[in-house]
């Protein structure tokens, strides 16, 4: 386990507009701001939903849209340091027209009906991804 110990800075409420991109404009939002680390949370609903899925096996991605409109059941992510630029990560749950529920990692696609979305910025020993062999993926390393 590795431990990065940071503090609440500033909180965003945000509303975003129709027809704009979630995954794009919480990265713009980010760096517009030099926000290093935070946490997200969001519900709403999307027109569409373009998402991401992690082959644990193959260790690659699986990339699909669900393209009908979908209520936000829950949306959470964080922002962390990869490459020495902010990084947002984001997943979701969302539910269909008839109860089912669809969900997985934000793509660039996803596009917004109506959204809020709140941004805790954190302060403090920013997580940088890093290459792990175990996982394929860039997880949390160094600290500082
Ligand atoms: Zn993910």
């Amino acid at each position: 386990m590795r431990s990065h110990q940071l503090s609440p800075g500033r909180t965003f409420l945000l509303g975003l507009e129709t027809g704009s991109d979630l995954y794009l404009l919480l990265s713009r939002f980010v760096e517009e701001q030099q926000i290093e680390a935070a946490t997200i949370s969001f519900l709403g609903a999307v027109r569409r939903a373009s998402l991401r899925y992690y082959d644990q096996t193959a260790k690659e991605y699986r990339d699909f849209v669900i393209d009908r409109h979908l209520e936000v059941l829950s949306g959470t992510g964080n922002v962390s340091s990869k490459d020495g630029r902010p990084f947002v990560h984001v997943h979701a749950a969302f539910g269909d027209a008839d109860g089912r529920a669809w969900g997985g990692h934000i793509n660039e696609g996803t596009e917004v009906f109506a959204l809020e979305v709140t941004v805790v910025e954190l302060i403090g020993e920013v997580p940088m991804r890093l290459p792990d062999e175990d996982t394929g993926l860039q997880v949390w390393g160094g600290g500082g």
